[in-house]
């Protein structure tokens, strides 16, 4: 999952990437309304994480104008802004969510997997397939009920196969949710990070579809 993050308070931008990080989501930092306007231009990511004040355009406006183009990409706004109207009008220009400041960041979180499990297939934190179950917010991996020991990427990769079962996901697809802007990709990264699954995993849990990418079959 692709995060955007437009806020202006570099010291809490980077709290939330790093717990984001941590939680396996890929963030890319703004700190301008014109930025994300920018950056949302090309659909590049799966959700955005929106303040209001923002130093430039309001954080409303950035909100009517990918609105206003039919970006249907879901937005938690995060704001100082705490008034009853002003959350409704937040809401009725198409946010999907709305967090007052100073928030706990387990309710960000939580709240990030209520629009994961929209956007997906899976219906809840946990995906089981076969014997190997993903809890995503415990952000951990069990195989036959023992915690499977995997990186960061690792657990990436297999959480794009899982949360994509039955479909084939490309190289690149899978790749795209590995890195964040200007961070070096390494060519085949993925190659190598799906081999060191394939020992842990049971056998042919991960299948290669050969020219075309990746996929695990639906339990
Ligand atoms: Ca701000």
């Amino acid at each position: 999952m692709r995060i955007l993050l437009v806020e202006d308070d570099l010291p809490l931008a980077q709290a939330l990437q790093q717990s984001l990080r941590h939680e396996g989501f890929v963030v890319n930092h703004v700190e301008t309304g014109k930025d994300a306007l920018t950056a949302l231009a090309v659909p590049d990511h799966d959700m955005v994480i929106l303040d209001l004040g923002l130093p430039d355009i309001d954080g409303l406006v950035v909100l009517k104008k990918i609105r206003a183009k039919k970006q249907t990409t879901p937005v938690i706004i995060l704001t100082a802004r705490d008034t009853i109207e002003q959350r409704v009008q937040g809401l009725d220009f198409g946010a999907d969510d709305y967090l007052v400041k100073p928030f706990d960041i387990n309710e960000l979180l939580a709240r990030l997997r209520v629009i994961e499990r929209r956007l997906g297939t899976a219906d809840s934190a946990i995906i089981s397939i076969s014997t190997v179950k993903l809890d995503s917010a415990a952000h951990k991996v069990f195989v036959a009920e023992q915690v499977l020991s995997c990186s960061k990427k690792e657990y990436m990769v297999l959480k794009a196969l899982m949360e994509n079962a039955g479909r084939i996901q490309s190289r690149e697809q899978i790749e795209s949710r590995l890195y964040e802007w200007g961070e070096e990709v390494i060519s085949n990264a993925v190659e190598v990070h799906i081999h060191n699954l394939r020992k842990k995993l049971p056998e042919k849990f991960i299948q290669t579809v050969r020219g075309v990418g990746y996929t695990i079959n639906k339990a």
